[in-house]
């Protein structure tokens, strides 16, 4: 049995001309305005900085209003404090986004705090966090928010459905679990310490894995017929690669998403989608 690919690229572009259409209609209903995301890249991890450069490409292409505030790798606490706080008392910004990670002398957890919730497109601040693991409304981390979109759009049913997360991370794994809770899954949460991990995988009719390491679930780890969505992005010898051995599990799931072209493109048009609703939120809408 060949899996049905689940094509990201094609479902996040559905969801930006979403976006784009909502931006123009928020632009109509409030006198011209425009949805502002701010980005704040500390140093020049090469990696860091072709990331916020698609995210404000992307802002652009949408309609939005896009800033960055680059500022180099040895900037001091109090000066990222200051322009977070500049920022949050901006009307004009409606989303923050501060790239990580940040150099070893700055506490990506404690400044992301920060960031007024309101603003948190991110959707990692604690109180960002809280609401989720309270089931009440707010701003969700742009990748699991885009993996619950790749699932409906592979028909997955997740009501008292079997899911297994790999990877327990406040970016991805937590929030991961918790949306899926929410949707009325069996939520299984795996790390390093899990005992037969492959065991543990094999129950699962949804299975998303989210370690960073190359080809690790193998085909005899995925039931037949359970959809598998690979977050991992991991570079090799042979190129960009996720976390699932792509080519043998796709034998037996019946969905899969491919790496690149899959997850990724998600998280991008999640962070549209949330400074989006962030702007709305700022009007009372
Ligand atoms: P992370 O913070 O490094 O977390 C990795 C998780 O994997 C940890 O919970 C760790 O367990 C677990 N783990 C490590 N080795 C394991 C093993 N042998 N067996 C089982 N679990 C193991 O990573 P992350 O930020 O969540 O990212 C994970 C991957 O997703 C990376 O490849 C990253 O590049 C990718 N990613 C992609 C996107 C996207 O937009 N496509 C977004 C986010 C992340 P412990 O907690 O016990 O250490």
């Amino acid at each position: 049995m060949a899996a049905e690919i689940i094509d990201g690229k094609q479902i996040a572009g559905r969801v930006r001309i979403a976006v784009a259409r909502d931006v123009e209609a928020f632009t109509k209903e409030f006198d011209g305005a425009r949805p502002g995301l701010a980005t704040i890249l500390v140093g020049d991890d090469p990696a860091s900085a072709v990331y916020v450069g698609g995210k404000q490409k992307a802002c652009k292409e949408v309609g939005m209003e896009g800033s960055n505030f680059p500022l180099p790798a040895d900037t001091a606490r109090e000066d990222v404090v200051a322009l977070i706080e500049r920022l949050n008392a901006d009307p004009q910004v409606n989303g923050i986004l501060l790239q990580l990670p940040l150099p070893e002398h700055l506490d990506g957890v404690e400044l992301t705090g920060m960031i007024d919730p309101g603003k948190d497109v991110d959707g990692l601040t604690p109180v960002s966090a809280g609401l989720l693991a309270l089931g009440r409304e707010g701003l969700r981390p742009c990748t699991p928010a885009g993996v619950m979109t790749l699932l409906e759009a592979a028909g997955a049913q997740l009501e008292g459905a079997e899911a297994v997360v790999i990877g327990r991370s406040n970016l991805f794994g937590k929030p991961m679990a918790q949306l899926l809770l929410g949707a009325n899954a069996t939520v299984t949460m795996c790390h390093s310490r899990t005992r037969d991990l492959a065991g543990v995988c094999r129950r699962a009719d949804v299975l998303i894995a989210a370690v960073g390491r190359a080809k690790m679930v193998k085909a005899d780890w995925v039931k037949p017929g359970a959809v598998v969505i690979d977050v991992g992005m991991n570079r090799t010898d042979d190129g960009l690669c996720g976390d699932v051995d792509f080519d043998a599990v796709s034998e037996v799931a019946a969905a899969i998403t491919p790496v690149p072209g899959g997850v990724g493109p998600m998280t991008i048009a999640f962070l549209l989608r949330n400074t989006l609703q962030a702007a709305r939120m700022a009007r009372g809408t």
